[in-house]
């Protein structure tokens, strides 16, 4: 079982910014730019990669909600998203996450 599971069923806590049935944003605990949430599915997969035909809505929900919450907390007009997929491009929780980065300038491309 991974962290964002003992942070999904509650055994471990975290600052939880929005929730429903599908999904989960909470506050990096290491944050890298004022705002830094972690955007989750309740379902436990494991990396992009591992994404299946079944879960392209649920993985579309997941964006969907990281414009509602940047919305909701005033950082709409510049935020960036990233998704680390697998060990060597920095994955290090194996539960598909979403970083909701904001609120200090990004250089382009990334690091
Ligand atoms: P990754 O490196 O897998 O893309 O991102 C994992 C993120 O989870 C990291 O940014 C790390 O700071 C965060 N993280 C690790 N452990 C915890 C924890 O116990 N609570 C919270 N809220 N975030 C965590």
């Amino acid at each position: 079982m991974t962290l964002f599971q003992k942070i999904i069923d509650k055994e471990i806590p975290a600052k939880i910014i929005y929730e429903d049935d599908l999904s989960l944003v909470f506050e990096d605990i290491n944050p890298q730019a004022p705002t830094h949430l972690l955007i989750i599915p309740r379902k436990p997969i494991v990396k992009i990669s591992d994404v299946l035909e079944e879960d392209k809505e649920l993985m579309g929900h997941l964006i969907w909600v990281a414009g509602e919450v940047a919305r909701k907390i005033g950082v709409e007009d510049a935020f960036r998203l990233v998704v680390n997929n697998g060990a060597k491009a920095g994955q290090s929780v194996f539960h598909v996450h979403v970083h909701l980065l904001s609120g200090r300038p990004f250089l382009w491309p990334p690091g």
